[in-house]
């Protein structure tokens, strides 16, 4: 295939682009040249998603092209930063002129609503992969890490889990939804909405964060590996929609909000001290972050889960494997 054929990224993408005032040279150079804005540290993720594992064939490509878009803003929020760069790296079995179509707009649509604009990318053949690397900004040591957390923090959840997890299983046929929660769920798996305006509203009251892409147990998991601490987490707190609970028993219910993947929702904790200031910061936003637990010593990584004051089991499952085989978990 020759070079020409594929240079799809100037076809679909570049003359789509908005520009921000801090690209100099954005696309059709080698590379391109931004300018960070003074007193700014960068903050860079990267997220694959591969057919196959991360979705299949009955995906639409309008929503792979938000969701690629979606998952790597999810991250820069988790960290508190503003998105303001993306580069594409898409490979493509073949030139499909319908599928490029949806996956751009898709792709448009959410980086532009997000305020941030793709600067670079490059096409090959071959199996159909889709990386996008997005770099925000912070100012100078306002980054919210994953390691900050201190005992006696409360844990926050800024929405419901396990809605894009149902939404999985249902077009799997796994399970049978209403028409209203089917769609509802299917939107969320496919159409996630990254918190990033929560995320920067966090700089300076949360302690720690991530974001919810493997599931509760196997993100909040994480965070407080890295911060060397235990969880009590009360599972009458854990925001569910009714899609889950008047759709599944209790107890599968709570599994899909523990351990179902792709919400996008950001898990953090609160010194005690700055409660005050998080309802003060969120007074005027849609967001409502759900207190679950509080942050205790004990064996890294682990945690009490209770529902009406008893001991809950853990789910034997840490986090739902989508499509086939074991595959990386993202960071
Ligand atoms: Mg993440």
């Amino acid at each position: 295939m020759s070079v020409d054929e594929f240079s799809l990224i100037d076809e679909y993408f570049a003359h789509r682009q908005h520009s921000r005032r801090d690209v100099e040279l954005g696309i059709g150079d080698d590379g391109a040249i931004l300018t960070p804005a003074a007193q700014h540290q960068l903050v860079v993720a990267t997220d694959t998603l591969v057919e196959g594992v991360h979705f299949d064939r009955t995906t639409p490509p309008r929503a792979l092209g938000h969701k690629v878009v979606a998952v790597n803003l999810s991250d820069l929020a988790a960290m508190g930063a503003e998105p303001c760069w993306l580069s594409l790296a898409l490979t493509l079995p073949q030139i499909d002129h319908d599928w490029l179509t949806d996956f751009s707009s898709g792709f448009h649509e959410v980086s532009r609503y997000y305020g941030c604009t793709l600067v670079g990318g490059d096409t090959t053949k071959g199996p159909l992969t889709i990386t996008v690397t997005a770099h925000g900004q912070l100012p100078n040591g306002r980054a919210i890490t994953r390691h900050g957390a201190k005992a006696g923090d409360w844990i926050y959840l800024s929405g419901n889990v396990g809605d894009a997890g149902l939404g999985l299983a249902a077009t799997q046929g796994r399970v049978q939804l209403p028409a209203a929660h089917l769609q509802r769920v299917v939107e969320k798996l496919h159409y996630p909405h990254p918190r990033v305006a929560l995320g920067q509203s966090l700089r300076g009251i949360a302690s720690a964060a991530i974001d919810i892409s493997d599931g509760l147990l196997a993100d909040l998991g994480h965070l407080l590996q890295r911060s060397q601490l235990a969880a009590r987490i009360d599972l009458n707190e854990l925001p569910l929609s009714l899609a889950l609970t008047e759709t599944v028993d209790t107890d599968t219910a709570l599994r899909y909000g523990l351990t179902s993947g792709d919400d996008y929702e950001l898990c953090f904790t609160v010194p005690e001290e700055r409660r005050g200031m998080l309802d003060t910061a969120l007074a005027h936003t849609a967001v409502k972050p759900i207190c679950i637990g509080q942050v205790i010593g004990g064996r890294p990584g682990s945690m009490q889960l209770s529902l009406d004051g008893q001991a809950w089991q853990m789910p034997e499952q840490r986090g739902f494997n989508h499509f086939g085989d074991d595959h990386a978990v993202s960071e």
